[in-house]
């Protein structure tokens, strides 16, 4: 622990769902075969203009509202220059004087507390190409050329690794919830940069920030933070802050340190214009009404109401909410008339667990709520037993068959009074010793005779009923 007050902010980078790029017609897809999705425009082809995707706006004006941002009255789009072989045309094509939110907040759920984190602004732009650097050579790909990008900036405001983590995941759930981006940072749709500086706890000002620029993993944030904290409240506490300098550092994975690039003193200056190119329009309020109804129930607003109304508990239905299908496949089981618990248990242990170690999605997972509430029934009929239940799950999941198909008459339970009868009553014959203990007050003995019963039908007897008729004759 640092003595020292840490001051953290984000800017988070998102690559957004798309059929077309943001400015151009080519396909905004991963591709093996660099070079495959491009338009003349994402080459910056003389004579080619840009047009914007209405689906990217609306995305990311959907973003805004979620974030509780002020929106524009107009949207238009400004000109970030700067020569770089991954960008063509020499500029950005990005939200300077007027990006699409500004001024929110969203809230997140760190060690069970809640918090709010402030948003500084969110603006859409266009990802740059990428670059592939090899022994002697580099080879650059424009499939990446115009990928819709969403930056999202916070206020300094967040104080631990843990809290910008959770900030990430929290950003990163909101997104999959509203289906605008996969959000999969293995596929290097998410990129951060993370500003960090120091101060002393009653201090009024903020220290000296750094610039941790393009850390792709949450764990690398985490660990570019700490290992911030710890080197420049180290330089503090030797009476050497002002080595902490405004400068740009990157995140070097493998020796797990921050590394200078450059100073902030003397940044470029990005003669931001507005691009002549996009026309600036209104953004009707109507449709701002039309996007906000399509915003669904986000992770924590879900978790929330499966605590109060269904009785779940804190960690289950934390579980549930992680991914959207997950909730969206608790929610059609109670539709179908699973009970929530009931529902919860197979889906948190059994389904997740398969959906886990196939690697498969619960989309892709054979078993539907309808298809597991026959197995359900079946147990609450007490034809099957629980154990046999997990049986007609594994061999309906294994032979893409539905559970009926497995539930026959020689697995049903033996739930015959007369035929239970029978059997109880040869093993009390059996057992006379045990039942004179139970009668003389060894009441842990029940279990004993419940035990003989499964061990003699194989496990076959229903047993509620076996319980009962065991009392009734016990008891005589
Ligand atoms: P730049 O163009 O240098 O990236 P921005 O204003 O776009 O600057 O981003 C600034 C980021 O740095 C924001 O996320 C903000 O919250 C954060 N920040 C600003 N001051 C501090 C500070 N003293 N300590 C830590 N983070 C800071
Ligand atoms: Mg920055």
């Amino acid at each position: 622990m640092s003595k020292y007050k840490a001051v953290i902010g984000l800017e988070m980078h998102c690559e957004f769902k798309s059929n077309s790029k943001v400015f151009s017609s080519a396909k905004n897809s991963y591709n093996e075969i660099p070079n495959d999705n491009i338009a003349g425009v994402d080459m910056a082809f003389p004579g080619t203009l840009p047009v914007v995707n209405e689906k990217c706006i609306k995305d990311a004006l959907m973003m805004s509202i979620v974030l509780h941002c002020k929106q524009p009255e107009f949207m238009y789009f400004d000109r970030k220059n700067y020569y770089y072989p991954d960008l063509p045309k020499g500029y950005q094509i990005t939200q300077m004087t007027e990006p699409v939110g500004r001024d929110g907040y969203v809230e997140m759920e760190c060690n069970g507390e809640k918090k709010k984190v402030f948003i500084h602004d969110i603006h859409l732009e266009e990802d740059a190409a990428s670059l592939d650097h090899y022994y002697d050579t580099s080879c650059i790909d424009y499939n990446r050329a115009g990928v819709p990008l969403v930056e999202l900036v916070t206020e300094p405001c967040l104080h631990t690794a843990e809290e910008a983590v959770t900030f990430l995941e929290t950003m990163r759930s909101i997104y999959k919830y509203c289906d605008v981006s996969e959000a999969d940072t293995k596929k290097g749709q998410i990129r951060c940069d993370v500003n960090i500086s120091i101060m002393d706890e009653n201090a009024i000002e903020f220290g000296t920030r750094v610039e941790v620029k393009n850390v792709n993993s949450f764990g690398g944030v985490r660990d570019a933070i700490n290992y911030e904290i710890k080197r420049q409240s180290e330089l503090k506490d030797a009476g050497r802050y002002h080595e902490v300098e405004q400068e740009t550092r990157r995140w070097d994975e493998e020796a797990g340190k921050t590394i200078r690039m450059r100073s902030k003193v003397d940044a470029i200056d990005y003669k931001y214009f507005v691009d002549p190119n996009l026309p600036k329009f209104k953004i009707a309020a109507s449709w701002l009404e039309e996007i906000k109804q399509e915003i669904p129930l986000l992770a924590l607003e879900r978790k929330e109401k499966y605590i109060s109304e269904y009785g779940l508990s804190e960690y289950d239905a934390g579980v549930i909410v992680k991914e959207r299908e997950y909730a969206e496949y608790f929610e059609e089981c109670l539709k179908v008339g699973i009970d929530a618990k009931t529902a919860c248990n197979w889906l948190t242990t059994q389904i997740l667990g398969q959906i886990n170690e196939k690697e498969i999605t619960l989309k892709e997972f054979y078993l539907t709520p309808n298809l597991l509430k026959q197995i359900i029934d079946e147990i609450k009929k007490g034809t099957i037993s629980s154990k046999q239940a997990k049986e007609v799950f594994y061999k309906s999941i294994e032979e893409k068959k539905e559970p009926k198909t497995f539930i026959s008459n020689d697995m049903t339970q033996i739930s015959d009074q007369v035929v239970l009868e029978e059997i109880i009553t040869t093993i009390l014959n059996e057992n006379k010793n045990q039942v004179q203990e139970y009668k003389n007050g060894k009441d842990n003995l029940f279990d004993y005779f419940v035990g003989q019963v499964m061990k003699n039908t194989r496990g076959k007897a229903n047993p509620v009923l076996t319980k009962e008729i065991l009392k009734e004759k016990l008891e005589s």
